[in-house]
């Protein structure tokens, strides 16, 4: 199991957004959290990457991370890539990609992995110089993207791939999502996107009011009546 996830609860002052959780990722698995706005989706993927402080059990590959710094996860092998993208926009392309390396010493092979990234987003190896607040939406997604990979990651966090995208950029970015898992990176995606989401991925969770209430393979809850009527709007 690459994640194992136990009882994970999160509170806002008094409120409890995230209610007690349980789930999973299996090794090469794609996972997805779909659901209604606030249903807390965000939440827990900031609890899982350590931005957040959370009640629960957190393990990735079998070890206890509930205590580790964030610059640790990324050393250990987890990237998120937040909602709203958080990249530097005073910073060129390029350098957005190599500051997404800073916890690599491996110099030859950094070069390399900034050609792969520039292989899958060319738009971004058009741009190399380029500033990257200056970029379009999708083109800062797909930076936001390529910089979690620069830290060569077994398990990829992404929140809301699908944000403020135009529909075109959107299936861009999603069929990019399914080459990175087809390579081999764990991830789990969250998204308001819930065909698309469900589309791509393997298997599902559905988050509401803070709990999960229903989860499986991801083609079946694409045929499942009380989802396509509650989250495909059907
Ligand atoms: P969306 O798709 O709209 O982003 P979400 O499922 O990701 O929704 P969260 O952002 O996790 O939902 O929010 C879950 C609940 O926690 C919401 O009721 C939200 O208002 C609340 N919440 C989120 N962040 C904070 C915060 N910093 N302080 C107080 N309440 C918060």
């Amino acid at each position: 199991m690459m994640l194992e996830v136990r009882g994970l609860s999160v509170s806002y002052g008094g409120i409890q957004a995230v209610k007690g959780i349980d789930l999973e990722v299996a090794a090469g698995e794609l996972v997805c959290l779909i659901g209604a706005n606030g249903a807390g989706k965000t939440t827990t993927l900031k609890a899982l990457s350590r931005m957040l402080p959370a009640k629960g059990k957190i393990l990735y590959q079998g070890q206890s991370i509930g205590d580790l710094p964030v610059f640790e996860l990324v050393r250990q092998g987890i990237a998120l890539v937040p909602e709203g993208r958080g990249i530097f926009g005073r910073l060129t392309v390029e350098e957005n990609l190599l500051m997404g390396a800073y916890s690599r010493d491996d110099g030859a092979a950094i070069r390399r992995d900034l050609e792969r990234s520039y292989h899958l987003f060319p738009r971004l190896a058009e741009r190399k110089l380029q500033q990257a607040g200056t970029l379009s939406g999708g083109e800062q997604q797909m930076l936001a993207i390529a910089r979690a990979l620069m830290s060569k990651p077994r398990l990829l966090f992404l929140d809301e791939p699908s944000m403020g995208l135009a529909p075109l950029m959107v299936e861009k970015i999603f069929a990019t999502i399914r080459a990175i898992s087809d390579e081999g990176v764990t991830v789990l995606l969250v998204e308001q996107n819930a065909k698309l989401a469900l589309e791509i991925s393997h298997r599902a969770y559905v988050m509401e009011s803070g709990a999960i209430c229903l989860s499986g393979a991801s083609a079946a809850l694409l045929h499942d009546p009380q989802v396509r009527h509650a989250y495909l709007g059907e």
